[in-house]
């Protein structure tokens, strides 16, 4: 859902911004529990990222949106999710479910974010995965510096 408004993330830095992207991807949840999500099956997933800070870098931004889009949709579009070393048929909290999706978007985002020198944060992860179905991830506020 591009264009659409997000739920707010609470922070107090003066700058926020917003990246929407999309990517399409297969995968399939390796859990009977799952039902028919067992099958190898497709998504156009829909990300917003949200990424705060107080300090810009040398060119004036908080991140290059073209490097957040390189991040995500460089790596997710086009595969199958469950061969990306970031989940795992065999461990249930690696299970590439939305929210699992959420979460490793968060940490491929944080951490290049940290090898800038403005030190922006992520704050919010919003993926899309059917037109009636999104997850929201937060990190938890202890890891943050607010
Ligand atoms: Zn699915």
């Amino acid at each position: 859902m591009l264009q659409q408004i997000y739920p707010q993330a609470q922070h107090d830095y003066q700058y926020e911004l917003n990246k929407d992207m999309q990517f399409a991807a297969a995968h399939y949840i390796p859990s009977e529990k799952a039902g028919v999500c067992q099958q190898v099956h497709g998504h156009t997933y829909f990300v917003n990222v949200t990424i705060a800070g107080d300090e810009l870098d040398d060119t004036g931004f908080l991140v290059n949106f073209a490097k957040l889009k390189k991040i995500v949709h460089g790596k997710f579009d086009h595969t199958l999710l469950n061969d990306h070393a970031s989940f795992d048929d065999q461990n249930p909290e690696k299970f590439p479910t939305t929210e699992v999706v959420a979460k490793t978007i968060y940490e491929m985002i944080q951490k290049e974010l940290d090898e800038l020198p403005n030190k922006p944060k992520c704050v919010q992860v919003f993926v899309r995965e059917t037109p009636t179905s999104y997850v929201v991830f937060r990190p938890k506020k202890e890891k943050k510096s607010w």
